[in-house]
């Protein structure tokens, strides 16, 4: 498949109006041309026919810890720290594993394609592992281990996680789908040197900083206690926004003057709302972000705080939280929402040039999402269809640099048998170990 054409019923480019009857030609994994059918030359092209359909990008998930899948409905309804610290790190401090890390990221990379995911911000352990499978299975990522001053399942010290991520750096340029950032994991769990020592890895080599910000009243409140101010004027505090690129994930409690610094030190956010509602942390202050011209995207979190990698819904989410907390039905419309997990995911992930947007001379990841669905009809906006009545079930068709990795609503890369396996050989490897 070198050459070939894509039609759709309606394509939304994000960059550009909506096509009614749009297609998208596709060489060598590059878009060469968008447009109306008709209008645009297919001739010697293999067409694939995909409507009744919507064509978008593929969708960017700018916030997750992907082998979470591993505790899927492991530990519900639990405030944050609780939950943290008395279930998920003991988990992983027994089970996080470069065997279950390459199984986990198998199982969730074939959730996040089956619902039209194309890349992803993540932070866990063993990286490299993670790197391997992707690679093999062509998706998309910046990849982070998460530094943290605690024994991790990966690093028993800080300043070996240091060391692990110095080595990472060095095989950036090696991967043709995956680049290694720095993740630092969060304010109250990094010591004012291991944040140093994050940034300037970060800076140095010009990769993304990834860290959880403002997540929670319960941070606000030990910052403040700790450091004498809040989490966002802290990190400011030290410089660790200037000249990189810096990504916020959560940043749920950002006062007006934190925003200021987001907006004049150019960070930008992950937005988490299904993640953020299940621990109760709050609601980031999205529509505000948005007027101010800051970057956002959308996140699912880790499986383990949300449940799912499901991007259609939090899409949802998205547009219903906001409105709802506002009382007010025009904030965060659909159009907004869909950008914001497309164009803006990519902005975070700092792949903007590559892909978030279907124009030509980007690679060709894009989706399309069948609207031959009782739910799906009739159509007038498709826009609307996307973000309150399309499922990530919906997704048909899935292409990573014009390899398809779904194809007519099957994944191309791993057997349904397969999925199931690695559900199974996770959960055993769970329970055994918090039993043991
Ligand atoms: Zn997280």
């Amino acid at each position: 498949m070198d050459r070939f054409a894509v039609r759709f019923s309606y394509l939304l480019p994000i960059e550009g109006e909506a096509i009614a009857d749009g297609v998208v030609v596709v060489e060598n994994g590059e878009i060469k041309a968008v447009g109306r059918w008709g209008e645009v030359d297919v001739n010697g092209y293999n067409v694939i026919d995909t409507r009744p359909s919507i064509g978008l990008p593929t969708l960017v998930n700018t916030h997750t810890h992907t082998a979470m899948v591993a505790y899927r409905g492991l530990a519900d309804d639990l405030p944050l720290f609780k939950w943290l610290q008395e279930y998920i790190w003991p988990a992983e401090g027994k089970t996080v594993s470069p065997e279950m890390v390459r199984l986990a990221y198998r199982l969730a990379i074939a959730e996040m394609v089956s619902g039209g995911t194309g890349a992803i911000n993540d932070m866990y352990f063993f990286q490299e592992v993670a790197a391997e499978v992707m690679e093999e299975i062509g998706f998309r990522g910046v990849l982070a281990e998460g530094l943290i001053d605690f024994p991790t399942p990966s690093f028993k010290v800080p300043e070996e996680g240091v060391r692990r991520v110095r080595e990472q750096m060095a095989l950036n340029g090696k991967f043709r789908y995956v680049r290694f950032g720095v993740a630092l994991h969060a304010p109250y769990s990094c010591s004012p040197d291991l944040l140093r020592e994050g940034y300037a890895l970060a800076k140095e080599n010009r990769v993304p900083l990834h860290m959880h910000v403002a997540e929670t009243e319960d941070e606000v409140r030990q910052i403040t206690e700790r450091y004498g101010k809040r989490p966002v004027e802290y990190l400011n505090s030290m410089g660790l926004f200037d000249g990189v690129h810096f990504v916020a994930a959560h940043s749920v409690h950002v006062s007006d003057k934190e925003r200021a610094i987001y907006r004049e030190k150019g960070v930008k956010v992950a937005h988490d709302p299904e993640s953020n509602m299940k621990l109760a942390s709050g609601v980031a202050p999205v529509p505000d972000y948005l007027n101010d011209g800051i970057t956002v995207g959308l996140a699912t979190d880790g499986a383990a705080s949300n449940n799912d990698l499901d991007m259609f819904s939090e899409m949802r989410s998205t547009a219903l939280l906001h409105k709802v907390v506002r009382m007010d039905p025009t904030v965060m419309d659909a159009r907004t929402v869909v950008e914001m997990a497309t164009l803006g995911g990519a902005k975070v992930l700092g792949m903007d040039s590559l892909i978030g947007s279907i124009v030509p001379g980007k690679r060709a990841d894009f989706i399309a999402v069948s609207l031959d669905r009782p739910h799906l009809q009739p159509v007038y906006d498709p826009y609307s269809h996307l973000v309150y009545a399309a499922r990530s079930g919906d997704v048909e068709w899935v292409f990573i640099d014009g390899r398809p990795l779904k194809k007519e609503g099957g994944l191309t890369f791993i057997e349904d048998g397969e999925i199931r396996e690695i559900g199974e050989r996770l959960k055993e490897m769970v329970l055994k170990a918090l039993k043991g």
